[in-house]
């Protein structure tokens, strides 16, 4: 158990939601966020500043110039270096509460299994629909919660995933479109604003808020016309996935 110091979240407390219990619980929890580039930037920026105290951080990738549109937790003076080893940096020097695993070679079925085991929750914030999609069974087959962020030009999408009870990503999508391996513009707002989304659903699943979860609905949004719209999922009883 660590010991808090409760000032630092002290306007997390003045949440009815929040009281020092939860922020115990934020702080004994521990997330997993797969991707430490655009979404993973946000997660990492909202998680360690809502003092959820164990961050794993996946990403096989080193900082490249242009990921710096939207990649904020990575410093320009980082440029070359693994992304997992920037964002502990970023980490470290915001909030030292927060402990960090680094994963820093690509996650992949294979290796990803006693990785995902050790969390309490997954984000995924992988750009790669093949990884995204990996992560969604390995996740099932852990038995582990997923919160899925997808986002391209001005859209983006959210859903919390729980193992044995709501949709999953292959439910939703069982025959990706191949348009979706190309690869487009984006602008900042659009990926933190996915990234608050899933942040958001992180918390509530760790404080089991679970009625208030972004569970059997997608969450789709376009900042071009300001359009969010719910839409809802079905379970698929012949999901291979899931089922
Ligand atoms: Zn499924």
């Amino acid at each position: 158990m660590k010991t808090i110091n409760f000032e630092r979240y002290a306007r997390n407390l003045l949440l009815k939601e929040i009281g020092q219990e939860e922020q115990e619980k934020l702080i004994n929890a521990r997330v997993l966020v797969a991707g430490a580039g655009g979404l993973g930037s946000t997660v990492i920026a909202n998680l360690a500043s809502a003092g959820v105290g164990t961050l794993g951080i996946a990403d096989g990738d080193t900082l490249e110039l242009s990921n710096l549109n939207r990649q904020y937790v990575h410093k320009f003076n980082n440029i070359g270096k693994l992304k997992t080893e920037s964002a502990n940096e970023w980490i470290n020097a915001y909030n030292p509460d927060i402990n960090v695993n680094k994963y820093s070679s690509r996650l992949t079925q294979a290796n990803s299994i006693d990785i995902i085991k050790e969390y309490d929750a997954i984000v995924d914030c992988f750009d790669s629909y093949k990884s995204k999609f990996e992560l969604n069974k390995t996740c099932a087959k852990a038995g582990k919660p997923l919160v899925h962020a997808g986002v391209t030009e001005f859209s983006g999408q959210v859903m919390t995933v729980i193992p044995g009870k709501t949709a999953c990503l292959h439910c939703l999508f069982n025959n990706p479109d191949p348009d979706a391996y190309v690869i487009k513009g984006i602008l900042s707002p659009t990926v933190s604003l996915a990234a608050s989304l899933q942040s958001s659903e992180v918390v509530k699943l760790l404080l089991s808020l679970d009625n208030k979860l972004m569970t059997n609905c997608l969450l789709s949004f376009n900042l071009l016309d300001n359009e969010f719209r719910k839409i809802k999922v079905e379970k698929s009883i012949k999901c291979p996935v899931c089922s």
